[in-house]
Parts: C-alpha cells; sequence; structure tokens
C-alpha cells in the first residue's frame, strides 16, 4: 500500500496533511509513503526531512493522485483531481460536506472512499480524531494575537514612571473550543476578559433567555429563537461598546452562524477598536462581516479570517496531522485496509464508498429532490 502526501494548491493554505514525524506508524506496516516536493514547506518541513524519515519526495504530483491507496489532504481536491482517483483510494480531509458536498461528487464517482473531518463524531472515543477543535484551538489564539496586533493600544495593564496604562477589556462570544483558547490567551496577554455563550455553564455574562434552553443535542448550542436571540444582542451591543477587543466564534453545527452583532453595536463600539469575527467561514456572527475582508467601519476594525489555522502552520499541521494518524489508526491495519463500517467513527465520518454516499446527513443532501 502507497500513502501520498500532496502539496496543498488552495490560494494561503500553508498546513501539509503529514509531517515527517508522522512517518514512522505507516513505514513500521510496510506502507511505502510519496511526497509532492516542497509539500511541507508552509509548515516548516524540507523535502529533506520527509526523505530523511523514509519518504520518497518526487515532483509527479500526478503519480502521487492516481497510484496512492491512501491520501491525507487538509483542503478538497479540484474536480479535475479528484475525478482522476482510483476507485478505493481513501481520500480525507476538511470538505466541508455538510455545507457543499456536492463539491466531492466527482471523488464520490470516481469511487474514492472519501472521509470528511468535520464529520467525526464528537464522543469521547473519537477525541484525538476531533481535527475541528485542533483547528479552533489555533484559530482561537491566533484570533487574539491578530487583535492585538491591529490594536492601537497594549494589553496588559502597566504602571510606569510615565503613567497607568489601563488593560485592554476583551470580550468573547462563544465560549466552546475557539472561544476558550481566545479568552485563555487574551488573559495570557493581561486583558481584562468577559465572555458570553447560550449553553448553561459557559456564561460569564448573563442573559435571561425567557426560560429558552440554549442547549441541544449532546451539549452543543441548540438554534434560538429570534426572540432569545434578540435579547442576547441588546445584552452584547453593551458588553461590545466596553470593549476594546471583540472576538465573535459562536457557530451551531450545520447551521448558518448565528447573527449576533448587529450595525448598531459595532457602531456603539469605540474607534480603534477591534472585531473578531471567527465564524466568518459561516457567514459571520456580524450583520457588517464580508468573509475574508478586513474593513474599518467607523473607526472599527472588522476583521473577518476564513482560514486563521493556515495563518499558524507548523503547529496547525502538527495537530491535524495527528487527528489523521490517529483516524487513519482506525481504518489501516497491519499494513491493510480495514474500515469497519459497523464503527460509529468509521461509518459517521465516511462521506462515500464504491461510488454511493454513506453519512446519513450527506446522503440526504445528495439526494434527488422529491418528484427530480
Ligand atoms: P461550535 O464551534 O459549534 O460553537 C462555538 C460556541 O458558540 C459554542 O460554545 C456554542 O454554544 C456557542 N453559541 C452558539 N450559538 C450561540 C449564540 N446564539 N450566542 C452565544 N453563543 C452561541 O462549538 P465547539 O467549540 O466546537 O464545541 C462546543 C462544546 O463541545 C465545547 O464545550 C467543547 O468542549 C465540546 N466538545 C466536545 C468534544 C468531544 O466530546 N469529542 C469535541 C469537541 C468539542
Amino acid at each position: 500500500m502507497q500513502l501520498g502526501i500532496l502539496k496543498e494548491t488552495l490560494p494561503g493554505e500553508t498546513r501539509v496533511a503529514l509531517l515527517p514525524d508522522n512517518l514512522k506508524t505507516f513505514l513500521a506496516q510496510g506502507i511505502t509513503v510519496l511526497v509532492e516536493s516542497g509539500a511541507g514547506l508552509g509548515a516548516g518541513a524540507t523535502d529533506e526531512a520527509y526523505t530523511q524519515a523514509g519518504a520518497t519526495v518526487t515532483t509527479d504530483r500526478e503519480a502521487i493522485l492516481t497510484t496512492s491507496q491512501l491520501l491525507p489532504v487538509v483542503q478538497i481536491l479540484s474536480a479535475e483531481e479528484q475525478a482522476r482517483l482510483q476507485p478505493g483510494t481513501v481520500l480525507i480531509g476538511f470538505f466541508r460536506p455538510l455545507d457543499s458536498p456536492k463539491a466531492l461528487l466527482p471523488a464520490i464517482q470516481a469511487k474514492a472512499m472519501v472521509f470528511a473531518m468535520e464529520l467525526v463524531p464528537r464522543i469521547s472515543r473519537a477525541q484525538a480524531m476531533d481535527a475541528l477543535s485542533s483547528m479552533a484551538t489555533v484559530a482561537g489564539y491566533k484570533a487574539v494575537i491578530e487583535a492585538a496586533n491591529q490594536l492601537p493600544r497594549l494589553f496588559p495593564l502597566l504602571m510606569t514612571a510615565a503613567g497607568t496604562i489601563a488593560p485592554a477589556k476583551v470580550f468573547v462570544i462563544g465560549a466552546g473550543v475557539a472561544g476558550l483558547q481566545a479568552i485563555a490567551t487574551a488573559r495570557r496577554l493581561g486583558a481584562v476578559v468577559e465572555a458570553y455563550d447560550v449553553r448553561a455553564g459557559a456564561k460569564f455574562l448573563d442573559v435571561d433567555l425567557g426560560g429558552i434552553s440554549g442547549e441541544g443535542v449532546g451539549g452543543y448550542a441548540a438554534e434560538l429563537s429570534e426572540e432569545a436571540l434578540e435579547r442576547g444582542r441588546t445584552l452584547i451591543t453593551a458588553a461590545c461598546s466596553r470593549a476594546d477587543v471583540v472576538i465573535t466564534t459562536a457557530q451551531v453545527p450545520g447551521r448558518p452562524a448565528p447573527l449576533l452583532i448587529r450595525r448598531a453595536a459595532v457602531e456603539a463600539m469605540k474607534p480603534g477598536s477591534v472585531l473578531v469575527d471567527l465564524a466568518a467561514p459561516a457567514g459571520g456572527n456580524c450583520e457588517l462581516t464580508q468573509p475574508g475582508v478586513t474593513q474599518l467601519i467607523g473607526g472599527v476594525r472588522l476583521v473577518a479570517p476564513m482560514n486563521l489555522a493556515a495563518e499558524v502552520p507548523a503547529h496547525a499541521s502538527q495537530l491535524y496531522a495527528r487527528n489523521v494518524v490517529n483516524f487513519l489508526g482506525l481504518i489501516v491495519k497491519k499494513g491493510e485496509l480495514v474500515p469497519d463500517m459497523t464503527d460509529e467513527v468509521v461509518a459517521g465520518t465516511c462521506v462515500a464508498a464504491n461510488g454511493a454516499p454513506v453519512n446519513p446527513r450527506v446522503a440526504a443532501l445528495l439526494a434527488p429532490p422529491p418528484g427530480a
């Protein structure tokens, strides 16, 4: 069996699916590893490092695509490349299968076995494969660093001979994986932090949702009624007006990001303050967000990053690669591909195999509309 590591091609993607340190597990099982030249450079892994780890480095991308049985990637391949995959090739990466399942059709039709990291069930046993959490950790940290970089003020309290500098006030919306890391990072830099979430126990700022539970299945957020959202927005507007930095991370799995910051809340913010909308890839938590664009609105800088993890490529790749290795450990044993579709982690993560959708949510999205 052969494992291929490709150089990512999407603009701005600096991560790599596996690093030289990850190859031992595969080589020890007799699996050969073919690496596209330059694949790891963004993450600080040279071709030499892959060679020393036991891989063969090549510039022949086509050979990697068409002769590897295991193809872990970070981002989706182009439609043309997907169509050239051999039947049975295991393709695994971040593919947004619930947002744009049709983008995977060429790989599905080529009968590749497609696994999407977004679908890894969030159960204890699969935590070590949870790449969404890994990337959210990196993004939560980097959002604060980005905000600190853009802010015309310092974060910590400083008492100097030239006077006292008050600490920055940071308001974090959504205390999930990214939000908790943002809170911790802002505190480490000396900021005073407020935070808000709808899930019970995650509230630092209390909001009366009128008896409505913000918690859904498995401890994740439920989509709120418009009335409950509006109560949250009033409180959020007040907290935004106090803050120097606002970081929003609120998401509801499988749904567009909740709209929590209206134009009025941005207008209530102090000139020079910074809003980082980490929910931008899911549409954003702020009404004014333009995903991927930084705007200056009445002196407030609104940043809407689409791929913050790629701005910390070495550690983002290290965490992602470990998640990939752990997942592959479930389906590759003693150098053989042995996917057990009765295992909820394997089947739940599988977008499609043998030309047919496997994950029921993806299958429903790909099914022709009734009467078609
Ligand atoms: P997420 O990215 O889906 O959402 C981020 C946060 O936004 C969540 O905390 C959510 O409650 C919050 N949110 C949603 N709607 C909101 C609203 N209207 N107003 C304010 N906040 C809102 O969630 P996540 O960070 O991926 O995970 C959420 C929780 O699940 C975390 O506490 C995490 O520890 C836990 N988790 C468990 C596992 C596991 O057991 N395998 C894996 C990952 C995460």
